[in-house]
């Protein structure tokens, strides 16, 4: 494929922002162990995020954005997990939200969905509910026939960064088929705060109740379908690969600064051996999910899958990762003033998250198995 001029600006745009980013990295990592103590939502990072000109990037160019690639995307998320996931994980569903509705209400509100991200809005995902679990896509809860549409009474759960919502990308069931809308916070919903959680504590997930809240038909979208860009998906590998690399991190400093009878800890054949298959490991997982982003800015079909997978890999590589940081730390590295417990706490929230391990295991069994696959 030729390279266009606007290929170059878009490349240009995003080497300026990784550069912006490894500026900002270190400040946000400092903040990371306070954001978990005190359950506190990283709120001037991302609107940060957004001045700097991240969210404009990541818009694709159809929708008046920057239209940066999967890569550069995944690459941010990534750094930012590694630096404080929490930051990382709301970026993400913010995007996911915004870019999400803007291409299922392209047709109709899709511009002001756009504009609204460009101008610093800030959006969640408001998907999972209490009788969907992990199956977030397929809702429950049917909305009620109003005029004008419809209205919604029952409740969403984890909307990570929902306190400071102005727009929530809500799925109901009308006639038992989902659909999906934007909504404007108002005070026919409310947040009940319930997220005092073992990890991700700054993504302060809270659960939203719905009382009669209005679903107007033309807050309606279309249903997510081949050429609409999955940030969400794209992501949660990323966030997890960052909390890995953060975990590893963490055990490397410790190993060289902890002397144990005159040697440093490092020096042990154990650790040695643990190191390098972990972070064989890790890099193994990288390489397969920065092609799957690659499929994704090619268009090859079969990233979907291949997120999924690099999914259930990152998840699980990050869990035994931060698990060998544990032990490799000792009882120095099990206190809250060692940043190793609070790796190990974080990357078991990335298995829980949709589509959990035991979720995408059983996909992925089933299309292998050639057995019957529902999603
Ligand atoms: C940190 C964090 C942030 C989140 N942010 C958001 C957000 O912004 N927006 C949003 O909408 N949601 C969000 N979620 C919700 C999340 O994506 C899941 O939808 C939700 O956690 C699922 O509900 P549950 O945890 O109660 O698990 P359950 O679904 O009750 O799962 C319990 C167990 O059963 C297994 N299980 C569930 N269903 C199946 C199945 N069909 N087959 C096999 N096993 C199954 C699970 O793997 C798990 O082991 C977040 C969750 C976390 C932890």
């Amino acid at each position: 494929m030729a390279t266009t001029a606007s290929d170059v600006l878009v490349r240009e745009d995003e080497r300026r922002l990784r550069d912006r980013l490894e500026e900002l990295l270190p400040g946000i990592a400092a903040e990371a162990a306070e954001n978990d103590e005190r359950a506190r939502l990283p709120e001037a990072r991302l609107r940060q995020l957004h001045a700097e000109g991240f969210d404009a990037a990541a818009l694709p160019e159809e929708l008046g954005g920057g239209g940066a690639s999967h890569a550069f995307f995944g690459e941010v998320v990534r750094a930012l997990a590694e630096a404080d996931p929490a930051v990382a994980t709301i970026w993400t569903m913010h995007l996911g939200a915004a870019v999400g509705l803007a291409q299922l209400t392209k047709d109709t509100l899709g511009d002001h969905y756009a504009r609204a991200l460009l101008a610093g809005d800030r959006f969640a995902n408001a998907l999972s509910e209490p009788t969907s679990g992990n199956r977030f896509l397929n809702p429950q809860q049917e909305a009620a026939p109003a005029p004008g549409g419809h209205t919604l009474d029952g409740a969403k759960r984890f909307v990570s960064g929902s306190e400071i919502a102005d727009h929530l990308l809500v799925n109901v069931a009308i006639d038992g088929v989902p659909a999906f809308f934007g909504v404007e916070p108002d005070e026919t919903i409310s947040v009940i705060p319930i997220w005092d959680s073992l990890g991700l504590r700054g993504t302060r997930s809270q659960l939203l109740s719905f009382r009669g809240t209005p679903l107007p038909a033309e807050r309606r979208g279309g249903l997510p379908g081949p050429g609409h860009r999955n940030y969400v998906g794209a992501g949660l590998a990323g966030i997890s690969l960052g909390i890995a690399d953060a975990a590893l991190a963490a055990l490397v400093a410790h190993a060289r600064s902890r002397v144990i009878l005159g040697r440093p800890l490092a020096e042990q054949q154990w650790v040695e051996f643990a190191v390098a298959d972990h972070h064989s490991r890790i890099e193994a997982v990288r390489a397969y999910w920065r092609q799957a982003l690659r499929h994704a800015d090619e268009g090859v079909p079969e990233h979907a899958g291949e997120f999924d997978r690099a999914k259930l890999l990152a998840n699980r590589v990050a869990v035994d990762t931060a698990q060998l940081a544990v032990r490799v730390g000792g009882a120095s590295g099990y206190l809250r003033t060692s940043p190793i417990q609070r790796h190990l706490r974080d990357a078991e929230a990335g298995q829980l998250m949709a589509y959990s391990t035991e979720v995408l295991s059983g996909v992925i069994g089933k299309q292998i198995l050639g057995t019957e696959n529902t999603r």
